[in-house]
């Protein structure tokens, strides 16, 4: 097991204006009717890699008072900050974000992982403790499989998540905004992404993680999976790399054999992005009520121009307005 910062032992329930204090799911209401119950309220940012979730979640923290909890299973993990995409720290905008980084990965051999019935239970602690600060739980991140652990009233760990969507009732009362983008407009951004994160030292981060004396089991656990750990450990077993490597200095035979490993990624991370808008598309068939918000322009402008004043125009017009009217709305009812 990895090791796992504990929950705040301090986690209690008080009466909170925007979202009630309710008996729990493992103290369902013996008196109530199930749909008659003051459930707790959450707001869900769902969407694929990239489309945006981590910066609508920050802004809509920013306009009402709220903590935000990463539901990406490789962002649970401490290590490989630029290869798993998380959000950094001056652009968390000093907005409290729970279960990023917090898990040892451990030892890679040892099948560390940390699974969706490790998410559902530190997650609702986390979720009781933002509600006794009278916040409101944000959670965003592109795990599916972690966000119905969470969310479903009734889990069965033994199942296959994917396999049993049901119109299971949910432990908290949800709002669910769905970042979605135009997919080849997504597929392109994508690409990019991924020269971009190279640029940014994800190269020099996945040769320091490199160990070569490791040996993978035959299914990699933890954050051994993440995109990009596979790809170029193929690569540095074949041109082990110099700690002191950088992506600009490559010799030419070493980068057409890392090339191969960039061109992978890419196509990796953009079969991620399609399967996690299948998963989407389940838990919308299966009832879940997301309400879409499209970010295509927002994210056509940022690839042409970067995020400056046209991308900031078209982002509140689109996604965030409506996002925080959905909001609005929501903490209203
Ligand atoms: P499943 O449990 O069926 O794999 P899921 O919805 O729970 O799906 P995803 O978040 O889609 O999980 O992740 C599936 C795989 O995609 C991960 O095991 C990992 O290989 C890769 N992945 C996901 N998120 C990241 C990330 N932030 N960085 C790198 N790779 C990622």
């Amino acid at each position: 097991k990895p090791l796992i910062v504990p929950p705040s032992p301090t986690i209690r329930q008080q009466a909170a204006p925007m979202a009630a204090a309710a008996p729990g799911p493992s103290s369902p209401s013996p008196t109530l009717p199930r749909h008659n119950r003051h459930r707790d309220k959450a707001v869900v940012i769902m969407g694929a890699t990239g489309s945006g979730k981590s910066q609508l979640s920050v802004d809509l923290a920013t306009l009402f008072p709220s903590e935000i909890i990463n539901s990406d299973k490789m962002q649970v993990y401490s290590g490989l900050d630029i290869t798993t995409n998380k959000i950094p720290h001056h652009d968390r905008l000093g907005i409290p974000h729970h279960l990023i980084g917090c898990v040892d990965p451990g030892e890679p051999t040892a099948g560390a992982e940390f699974t969706p019935v490790d998410f559902r239970a530190l997650g609702h602690s986390v979720i009781r403790d933002i509600i006794s600060r009278q916040k409101l739980p944000l959670i965003a991140g592109g795990s599916n499989s972690f966000v119905y652990a969470l969310l479903a009233e009734r889990f069965d760990p033994d199942a296959d998540v994917f396999g049993c969507l049901g119109t299971d009732e949910l432990r908290y009362n949800c709002c669910f905004l769905w970042v979605d983008v135009f997919f080849p407009v997504l597929d392109d951004y994508l690409r990019k992404r991924v020269d971009d994160m190279l640029d940014s030292g994800m190269f020099e981060e996945l040769v320091r993680h490199y160990d070569p004396d490791r040996v993978d089991p035959p299914v990699r656990t933890g954050l051994r999976k993440a995109i990009g750990v596979p790809e170029f450990d193929r690569c540095f077993r074949r041109y082990p790399p110099k700690r002191s490597d950088t992506w600009t200095g490559l010799d030419p035979t070493q980068r057409a054999c890392y090339e191969e490993a960039v061109t992978e990624i890419k196509e990796n991370t953009c079969h991620l992005a399609k399967r996690q808008i299948g998963k989407i598309l389940r838990l919308r068939d299966a009832g879940w009520d997301l309400q879409r918000l499209d970010a295509t322009e927002a994210l056509r402008a940022a690839m042409t121009a970067g995020k400056g004043r046209k991308w900031a125009e078209i982002w509140q017009c689109q996604v965030l307005g409506p996002g925080a009217e959905i909001v609005k709305r929501f903490l209203q009812e």
